[in-house]
This record gives C-alpha cells, structure tokens and sequence, in this order.
C-alpha cells in the first residue's frame, strides 16, 4: 500500500466523491478512508476512455515506464492491472526472503535522474518490501495512479483487420479498442502449477512462493514441507527454518548458489555510478547482461585448476550474481571450462555443510553452471545445518501423492502442518499465452506458439499488427538485468509509435522473412551454448509439455539493443508499415552472420587492424603469424612429424598429423591457406588437428613455394609433386597407400583442387576425395559474392586482387591450374565435398565449383555454410559455430576414404 493511504479498500464509501456521468470511477489502489477534505491520496476520479491509443496490460517496472512515456509524447492509454498497486513481480512475490540478485546500483530506473537524489537504497540487494516501496514512490511522483487500472485483468484481445485496431476484453466487462497494444506482464508472473499428484487433496494451509499472502506467513512452531529449490526456495528457506519447528526441503534437482553477502551498495560500483553515471549507465546498456562488467579474456582451461579456483574465489567475495560467470570467456559455450566453476561451487558447498551425504546431495551434478538460474543467498546451505531441517531428494524417492494431512514420497507418509510450493513459473510465454490474443485470420498467439515463440526481436509477432511485447521470448529479457531490458523496450516502442504518427502510418507488422531469420538467428545463438543441455525453464522444460526452445535471446544486451535500434534505423527492416493509403514493406533480415563471428568480426573492428592488402609481403607473413601464435592449439592428436620432401622446385616442408587410434590410416594430403603469399605447412595446424582426429586420418600438410618470389604455377606444381611423393611414400609414413585423399583451404584449396585434376591427367595417383574448404576456384573474380561481400569480412575484394597479383599475371589467371573451375572437363575427378561460406568473397566461385562438379557427374556434397565467413570454419576452438561443418568434412574424409 503506498504511504498516505491506511485501511481496506472502499470505493463505494468514496463513490459520493465522484463526478456524476458515465465511465466515471476511482482510480488508486487500496482505498481506504476518504474523508472530505483529504487530500494526500493517491488515486483520483477519472473519465475512464474505451478508446484509447495504446493499452498496456500490466503495471509493474515495464508498465509504469511505458505509461509514463506515453503520456509524454501525448498518446492516450489505459494499463490494465490484476494487482491491486504496482509492482509487477515486486507485487506478487512477497516470500519471506525474496530480494532482487541485481545489485541496487543497477536495478533502478534510469529514466528519470531525479530519482537518484530522491531515493536512496539501503542495501546492496534491495529486498521485497523496498522495491515495492520504490515502485510506489515513482507511480506517485509520476501520478501513474491515475492512468493504471487495477484488479482488472485482460481477458482477451482481438485484432480487427478493418478498422486496423484492438479490443480488448477485460474482467469487469468492459471493452476497450486500441490502435496498439502491449503486454508488459513480466516473464515470471504466472506460476507454474506444481504437477504433483494429489495436490487438491491436502486441507492443510499451501502457500505458492509467486502468490504469497500480503499479510505473511507465521509458521512458528509449525512443521513445514517446502518443495523445489530455486530462487524462491532457496531466498526462503532459510527464513522458514528459522520458525518452524520442523522443515523438510523437498529437492529435485539441487542448483548454484553462492552468498549475496547483503550489505551496503558496493563501494566500487557507486563510486562509479557517482563519477559518472551517464557513462555507468551507457556502460550497462552495452554490456552483455546490463550490468557492466569487465569482460573476461581468459579460458578457464588456460590456467592450472589452482590459479582457476583463486580466481573464482575473487569473484565470489564479490556477492554479484553475474561475477562467478564473468570470470572465464568460455564457460557458456565450453563443458570442460564450466565444470571448472561447477568443481569450485561444489567444494564451497562441502565446506558449509557438515553431513557429507547431505552436502554431496546439494551438489549440482549434470548441468553446467548457468544453464539453470544461478541462485543467490543468505545462509541456504548453513540451514541444512540445523537439526529440524531434513532434505529429501525426490530422485531417490519420488512424491508419490500430496494427501489430506501430509506428503507420500518414496517409502515415507509425513504429516505437515503447511506446504510451501516453490516450483517456478509458466515462464516468458505463460502470462502472454493466457490472454486469449487474437491477431489476422482469427490466428491466435497460442495457436501460433505451439511449437515455439516466434517473434520478431521478441517484441512482435507476424500476423498480430501493432501488439508488442515488453521483454518477450526471443528478447534477452531473463538472461539480463531486467530493468536496462525493460528500458530499452519501452523506449523502442514509445520512439516506434512516434515514428508512425509522424510518418501517417497506422500499422506496424513484421514480415515472415523477418521472424523466421530472427528464429534462426536466436537458434544460431543457442546453439553454441550449453543451454541445450539443461532441463530448465529457460528451455519450456519445466512445463510439461510446452515446446523446447531456449525462451530468452542470449546474444547479450549490447548487441540486442544495436540490432533494435539498427531495424529502426534502417527503415523498420523488416516491418511492412501501412495507412492513410500507404505502404512500406522493407523486407530484410537484420542478423545473419553467426552470433560468434559477428564478435569477432566486432572485435577486429574495435582494435582497427591494418589491412593486409596494404602490408608488404614480408609484413603480411610476420602479421599472419602473430596472429596465429594467439589462437587456441586444436585438439591433441596421437603424433606430429614434422620432415621435408622433394618439391617441383626443391625441397618442401611438410608436418604430418598422425591419429591416436591404430593404423595405418588413410592419408589426406592437405594444403593451407594464405593466397599463395603466406602461411606454411604448420599455420593451419587446429584445422589439421581437428580433421586428423575427427576423420581418424593421417594428415600430411604440405608447404609449397610462395608468391611474389615463386609466381603461377608454382603452388601448383609443389602441390601436385607433393602429391605424387606422399602416395608413393604413404606406407612409410604409416599410411595406407590405397587411400588417399587432398584437402585444402582457401588458396589451400584451390592448390588442392588443381592436385586432383593434375593426378586425374597426369596418371595418378588415383584419389578416393577432394575436401575443398572455401577454395579460390576462378582468378577472373566477376562473381556476384566479390561485390556481395566486398569489405567487412577479413578476406576482402582487394585482398583477394592483392593475392593474384602477387600469384599470377593476368594471362595466367585462366588457365586451369590457377582457375580449376575454367578447365574444359571436370568428368572424372574424384568425389569432393565443396565448403562455402555466406559472407566471402570466394563464395559464388565456390559454388559454381560444386555446380560444375556435379555437373560433370562427380559426386559432391556442397555445404554452403550459412552465417560464415571465409576464415570462421577454420578458427577451432575458438567459435563454436564452426564445429558442425567441421564435423560434416570429417565424415566427408571418414566417407571417402572408408
Ligand atoms: P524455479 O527456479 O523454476 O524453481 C522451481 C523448483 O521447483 C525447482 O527446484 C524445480 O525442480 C522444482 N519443481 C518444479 N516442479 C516440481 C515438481 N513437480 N516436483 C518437484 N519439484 C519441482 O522457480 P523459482 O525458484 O520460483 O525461480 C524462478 C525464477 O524467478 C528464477 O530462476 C529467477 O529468474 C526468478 N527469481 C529471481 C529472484 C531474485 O532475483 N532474487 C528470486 C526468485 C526468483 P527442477 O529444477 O528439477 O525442475
């Protein structure tokens, strides 16, 4: 209740107030006495609209925000609440214990700088009570009373296609229509029922953690079940141990937690936020989970398990939710680097309980860390201390029935005198799909969803003009700092609506092309993660059926907000807008480059490196190898040889890769990548490494003489001679003389590709395959992809010019050992797998390689890799997007040479 107002809700008392006329009521939560006279309440009369610009449906961080800005840029609205205040989850979720994991430094509204100075937090980790307080403090200070509905709730919302509006159908009967509507219902605001037999059965009194009584809980004295351990289990636990007489935790699935260490606000983080907040703030809008910090450089595998552990324990004297994860760069896409967090989280908890079975059963075992809600607390593993406090572990005996008095689990019948459910939420999509939405042709959001949110930027949806979503699935919404997130998506719709008034548009829709490249952007993202590998309600899979998709966007804050912002920028690319007999369909996708290459090509950007092409050769191969010293060594592989052979021109280097399984193996001949101007047969050692041990083959990688000193067709004669030795030497080599294979990348591949005509047309040797990753195929470069992707991809147009005219005059550049694809016949070549990527140059002449293969009756499989560049496939262990068609030339090499 806000401060001023004391006692029950009355509004008949305070109906002798009101104006006379229709659609006249209260507005103001919680009314209580309404003498004449007084005048610091907070609600008010108001003539209540049924057409309205915009509804909001929810009055919680996201509503009032919006609401407030709304009123600022003049647009009419109505927020439909279900509450009876503001608040959102800050409203529901009165638990005992229940505190926000976000620093107060960083979960405020920035929006209104006043409120610095006007309101001061008094802990670190605000608690319930204050964040309601503070919610309440701004709805006056702002008189967003007055514009919110309470204890209504939307019941549906129908979208008619001729008079381009909504209407809205709320629990008290009234209709309202809307050009826009928005639903600002929070990502965790409908619990999730237990799915627990028996559950009606119980008389005793059950309390749901999401929906806990105003008044609280006094459970002194009283034997207590709590079931789940999450966030609100864990906050609560402890507090309920400390009265009832008895307590007995219901466990699942035991989860990370590390202590808040509640306390003042942290003195670094304000001593920032004073030194400059504009800059703090900007900081956190940039970052990857809206809070700034320093990102890690570090693999947790590059350091000895001591280093890593006093590293961890650095981040955790921190109480920051987010500090544990920030440590090492590579614990949410690598399994052995967050086992590392996962093996020091254990041990903290083994050092806090004593009972070692109850410790070992609190020990998160097969999910990595962060791939469930991480928990923060205050004494939660300490409470297991106690001698009331009993933990069960329901995969070892499983809730076979709630009954009347008590619970049945595994051989045991135990009477409770109360039970807590602390089991979680329909989560991102529930609150959303509740609401019965109906958008063009009758297509609900349901419906639409059944398989999955599909959104647009996780703030529209195709086929539902004008509806959006304040931190919706496929927005980062759960996976950031929900009060930058927040934000963010009501400053992107305010500025939409305003951009459309001013344009004379009445409608905003995103295009199919759209959502489905957002989808597939969003599942790009995911699918480097480990995400995938956890039941959690990040993936729907708390809910029993409710479709299997990581829910939040993971691409991080910054970028999020440099794509929505990017859509807008670039003329609502993707949106079809329409109205007063206009139309505007910029059709487009606006993230298509895989979400680990977009960093990296980010990164290069940031330290602006030279471009090779305007480096000497000299400087190019001393550039190229410093940046090869920095990269991660690939896998280990049973053998590395390194010796020399006898070459078109002398003798070549060669390093050979040899497995760890037993031979003798069948033999790839490969050749690297560097525009014939650098590398050398070690600079393409990880790809090497990774092809020998996932297609179980003895690698031979091969040097050959480089241009400018050694111009066309050098390459090709030291790869062709350097063919012919390693099949007449494979037995030697351990190799099985039969099977033999060449593989190259990029200029790699194109000396590759002139070895296997060469073999076809000079009489051997005979080859099973030809792996050609991203090969120069075509000196004439009249494809489409030189222009396409011309700049900002590593390997550029001029590059490209800069490599053939130190190989090759132009005289030269047609003739089928510099262009294999310009030889008069491919028939007879062996099979090949021809790898492209989306964002090269090279691409088109890669393609037209394949086609041509084919063409010619080779076999070829041709994996066009979506979202990559020329380089990414070949950068192992560092992006993650390149494993799978690393995987698939593998099993190429394992088909070919079988
Ligand atoms: P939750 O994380 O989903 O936890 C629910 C718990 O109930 C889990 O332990 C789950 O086990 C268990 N459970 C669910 N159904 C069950 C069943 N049928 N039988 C036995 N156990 C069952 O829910 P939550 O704790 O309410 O937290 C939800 C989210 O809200 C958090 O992850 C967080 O994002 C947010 N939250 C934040 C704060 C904060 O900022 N301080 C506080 C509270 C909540 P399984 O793991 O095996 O499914």
């Amino acid at each position: 209740m806000p401060d001023g107002l004391h006692g029950e809700p009355d509004r008949q008392k305070c109906r002798g107030f009101a104006p006379k006329g229709v659609g006249v009521e209260w507005f103001g939560p919680d009314l209580g006495e309404c003498p004449p006279g007084k005048t610091d309440l907070t609600g008010g009369f108001r003539v209540s609209k049924s057409d309205v610009d915009v509804v909001v449906v929810g009055a919680g961080f996201a509503g009032m925000y919006l609401l407030h800005e709304l009123r600022a840029n003049g647009f009419s609205s109505r927020v439909l609440e279900a509450g009876d205040d503001v608040g959102g989850t800050w409203y529901w979720n009165r638990y005992p214990g229940a505190r926000c994991d976000i620093s107060t430094t960083d979960y405020s509204y920035t929006w209104d700088p006043e409120l610095h100075d006007q309101w001061t937090w008094s802990e670190k980790h605000a608690a319930q009570p204050e964040i309601l307080k503070y919610a309440q403090f701004v709805a006056k200070k702002h008189d967003l009373y007055s514009g919110i509905d309470f204890n209504v709730k939307v019941t549906g919302a129908v979208w008619n296609d001729s008079t381009k509006r909504w209407t809205i159908n709320a629990s008290t009967g009234e209709t309202i229509t809307a050009r826009h509507y928005v639903m600002a219902t929070g990502c965790l605001s409908v619990p999730k029922d237990p799915d627990i037999p028996g559950t009606d059965r119980y008389q005793g009194p059950v309390y749901v953690t999401g929906r806990w009584p105003h008044e609280g809980v006094d459970f002194t004295g009283k034997r207590v079940a709590v079931i789940g351990t999450g966030s609100s289990s864990i906050q609560s636990i402890p507090h309920i141990a400390a009265q009832a007489s008895e307590l007995v935790v219901f466990q699942r699935t035991p989860n990370y937690s590390m202590p808040a260490f509640n306390g003042p606000q942290p003195a670094d983080r304000v001593a920032r936020l004073k030194g400059d907040r504009k800059a703090y703030e900007a900081e956190a809008r940039l970052s990857s989970a809206g809070v700034p910090m320093e990102m890690p450089t570090v693999s947790a595998l590059g350091v000895s398990r001591d280093e890593a552990f006093a590293m961890l324990e650095k981040s955790w004297q921190k109480g920051e939710l987010l500090a544990i994860g920030a440590t090492f760069m590579d614990v949410g896409t690598n399994r052995e680097a967050n086992e590392v967090i996962c093996d020091f989280m254990r041990s903290k908890i083994k050092e806090v309980v004593k009972d070692p079975e109850t410790a070992e059963l609190l020990s998160p075992r097969g999910h990595a860390y962060g791939t469930k809600r991480p928990c923060m607390d205050t004494n939660y593993f300490q409470t297991f201390n106690l001698p009331h406090v009993r933990l069960v572990d329901l995969r070892k005996k499983p809730i076979t029935s709630i009954t009347e008095t008590g619970i049945e689990f595994g051989d045991e019948s135990k009477d409770f005198d109360a039970i807590v459910y602390a089991t979680g939420f329909d989560a991102m999509t529930g609150a959303i799909v509740n609401v019965d939405i109906t958008g063009k042709n009758g297509l609900t959001l349901k419906k639409k969803w059944e398989h999955g949110p599909l959104t647009y930027l996780g703030l529209t949806s195709v086929g539902f003009p004008n509806f959006y979503m304040i931190t919706g699935p496929g927005s980062p919404s759960v996976l950031s700092n929900m009060m930058v997130s927040i934000e963010q998506h009501v400053e992107w719709i305010r500025d939409t609506l305003v951009d459309l008034r001013e344009a004379g548009f009445d409608t905003i829709e995103a295009t199919p092309v759209a959502e489905e490249g957002w989808r597939v952007h969003c599942t790009d993202c995911a699918d480097i993660t480990l995400f995938q590998d956890t039941n959690s309600w990040y993936m729907g899979a708390n809910v029993p059926g409710k479709p299997r998709v990581l829910f939040p966007y993971i691409g991080g804050v910054g970028r999020y907000r440099q794509t929505c912002d990017e859509v807008r920028a670039r003329g609502y690319l993707g949106f079809e807008l329409s109205g007063s007999g206009k139309a505007q369909r910029n059709d487009g996708i606006v993230r298509q480059v895989q979400p680990d290459v977009d960093m990296v090509l980010e990164m290069m950007a940031q330290m602006g490196l030279p471009s090779m092409d305007s480096m000497s050769p000299a400087e190019a191969r001393a550039f190229s190898e410093a940046s090869s010293a920095m990269r991660p060594p690939g896998p280990e592989v049973g053998e590395m040889i390194d010796g020399t052979l006898p070459g078109a021109g002398g003798p070549l280097e060669y390093r050979l890769y040899r497995p760890a399984t037993k031979g003798p193996h069948p033999v790839v001949v490969y050749f690297h990548g560097g525009g014939w101007v650098f590398g050398s047969h070690v600079s393409d050692d990880p790809l090497c490494r990774d092809l020998c041990k996932n297609a179980d083959v003895l690698i031979v990688s091969v040097n050959y003489r480089h241009a400018p000193e050694d111009r066309f067709p050098a390459a090709a004669d030291d790869g062709y001679a350097a063919l012919q030795w390693v099949a007449a030497n494979a037995a030697s080599l351990g190799g099985d003389p039969s099977r033999i294979a060449v593989a190259g990348w990029s200029a790699g591949g194109n000396v590759a590709a002139v070895a296997a005509q060469l073999a076809r047309d000079n009489g051997g040797p005979s080859l099973k395959g030809q792996l050609l990753l991203t090969p120069v195929t075509d000196g004439s470069r009249q494809h489409g992809s030189h222009h396409e992707n011309a700049d900002g991809f590593i390997l550029t147009k001029s590059l490209m010019e800069w490599f053939w005219n130190h190989y090759a005059d132009e005289s030269d550049r047609s003739h089928p050992k510099a262009s294999p694809l310009l030889a008069s016949n491919l028939a007879g070549l062996p099979p090949a797998m021809v790898v492209t990527a989306q964002f090269d140059p090279l691409r088109d002449e890669g393609d037209a390689y394949a086609r041509a293969l084919m063409g010619a009756g080779v076999p070829v499989e041709h994996l066009q890799a979506r979202g990559h560049i020329h380089t990414s496939i070949t950068m192992v262990d560092a992006l993650p997007s390149g494993k799978p068609p690393r995987a698939q030339m593998a099993a190429a090499l394992r088909r070919f040479l079988a």
